[in-house]
């Protein structure tokens, strides 16, 4: 049976992912690991959402003790409407790397299920992730189960966030146009 890491953002969004892999017979392993979840509360809803899941569907997690708040920050400073490139590089890379060293076979993110995230971008950006570290990166569209999973997860009763993660995308959720055009503009890209 092949192994396969699945990189998990959350909760809610692991439940098709899971599912559907356990359908085609993959063993799965998780991998939180999200520096982009701003504020600190924030990220450990989302990671107690996950342990809540996890436990429900008897799916073993691996939870990165590094936050990397810092880094991430830093490595979007003057970059911050490319940082949606930026952030997926970081995490998946990092998934890569566990994925390369813990002898799975594959690796892939939740992120593919959402339809609010940028599909292609993050393909493309696993695949060069796959590539660097030497481990194939496995692809399947799961956005088709997207609204399953947004419906299992309220049955469940699992905390659902309400913005993607960072800063700037809790700011696009919650403020006026004006405000975040304010608060990005002048920026170096
Ligand atoms: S909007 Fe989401 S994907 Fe983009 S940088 Fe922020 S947390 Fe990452």
């Amino acid at each position: 049976m092949a192994k396969v890491l699945l990189h998990i953002c959350c909760g809610p969004c692991a439940i098709y992912p899971v599912s559907t892999l356990r359908e085609h017979g993959y063993d799965l392993m998780g991998y939180f690991y999200n520096p982009n979840i701003h504020p600190y509360t924030e990220y450990l809803k989302r990671k107690e959402a996950l342990e809540q899941f996890a436990e429900l569907v008897q799916l073993k997690v691996i939870y990165d003790k590094k936050y990397d708040l810092k880094e991430f920050l830093q490595s979007i400073s003057y970059r911050e409407t490319k940082r949606c490139l930026i952030c997926y590089k970081m995490r998946l890379e990092a998934a890569a790397h566990i994925a390369k060293k813990g002898k799975f076979d594959y690796f892939t993110t939740t992120l593919l299920v959402s339809r609010y995230q940028k599909h292609n971008l993050i393909v493309e950006i696993g695949e060069e992730a796959g590539k660097k570290y030497g481990i194939p990166f496995l692809y399947q569209d799961f956005r088709e189960g997207f609204k399953e999973g947004i419906e299992i997860s309220k049955n469940m009763g699992l905390y659902r966030q309400q913005y993607c993660g960072c800063i700037y995308s809790e700011l696009e959720r919650y403020a006026p146009k004006s405000v975040v055009q304010e608060v990005l503009k002048g920026e170096n890209n």
